[in-house]
């Protein structure tokens, strides 16, 4: 019988180059059962390189991963089943209507017709995504083609949803509904990986947040850990200050406001 404390994501060291750029540099982490994580950091710090080798679809130089005790390039086509993928950019079939897309991945994955009905009936509703069921998918807006793909990595209710940057492009109402909806999923006992630049997404849906900049890890824990060290080093300090001090963006966005303000003044 699984606990909450059950670690369902392990990764220990992995490494990543490109030519002369160490995308990943020696970064470790665990997720546990039932827990939001978010992975987060400045453009270019990683996320999507470290996103791109949970899934499978890039080799690490070095390190491991463990996701539900599987090898994402060995048990690739078991954890496809048991893990659920938003991308950035919506990487749907553009060329099918929402409901199109929804029947088709209903039928490779051999799900329960009625249980699914079901639930994207709420999905749908939820996300106010009904009026364009019957649409192209390359006729909707961009927000609107991020809300199809996150319906249809949660039909499967997978174990693990990994979301990269997943409420970029999205409404206020909506970013409220997909809220909703990944407690609801981990309630349920998922877990969910997000990868965000942005600290106060994170700070309000993660239990668990690593700071990481230039491929590596610079700081971890629970909001409530991290807000505590960011005490600790500067009473005046939150959690913003700590995270672009942590990410070396204090000092060139002084920088910037500086020169802006000389040139525009
Ligand atoms: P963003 O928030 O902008 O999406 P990110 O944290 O997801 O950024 P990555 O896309 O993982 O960052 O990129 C990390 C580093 O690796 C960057 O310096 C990037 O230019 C480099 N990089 C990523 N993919 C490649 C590639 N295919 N070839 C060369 N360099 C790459």
């Amino acid at each position: 019988m699984a606990t909450n404390e059950e670690v369902l994501l392990k990764v220990d060291h992995l490494s990543k180059s490109f030519e002369n750029v160490h995308a990943v540099d020696g970064l470790s982490l665990e997720i546990k059962r039932g827990k939001i994580f978010g992975l987060l950091g400045p453009n270019g710090a990683g996320k999507t390189t470290t996103v791109k080798m949970l899934l499978g679809l890039l080799e690490p130089d070095e390190g491991e991963i463990s996701i539900l005790g599987l090898h994402p390039e060995r048990d690739e086509i078991e954890l496809k089943n048991r893990i659920g993928y938003v991308s950035e950019e919506p990487l749907i079939y553009k060329s099918l209507t929402p409901k199109e897309l929804f029947n088709f991945i209903a039928s490779i994955r051999k799900l329960d017709g009625e249980k699914v009905t079901q639930k994207l009936a709420e999905y749908l509703e939820g996300l106010s995504a009904i009026e364009y069921y019957e649409r192209l998918i390359s006729t909707l807006s961009r927000g609107n083609k991020q809300k199809i793909q996150i319906i249809a990595a949660l039909m499967h209710d997978p174990a693990l949803l990994i979301m990269d940057e997943p409420l970029s492009g999205l409404d206020a109402k909506s970013v409220k509904v997909v809220k909703e909806i990944l407690e609801l999923h981990t309630q349920r006992g998922g877990s969910v990986l997000f990868s965000t630049h942005i600290m106060e997404i994170a700070e309000d849906l993660c239990d668990e947040i690593a700071i990481i900049n230039k491929g590596q890890v610079v700081a971890q824990g629970t909001v409530a850990e991290l807000r505590q060290r960011a005490n600790m080093l500067d009473e005046k300090m939150d959690l913003e200050d700590i995270f672009l001090k942590l990410t070396d963006q204090d000092e060139s966005i002084n920088h910037i406001v500086e020169k802006l303000r000389a040139t525009i003044y």
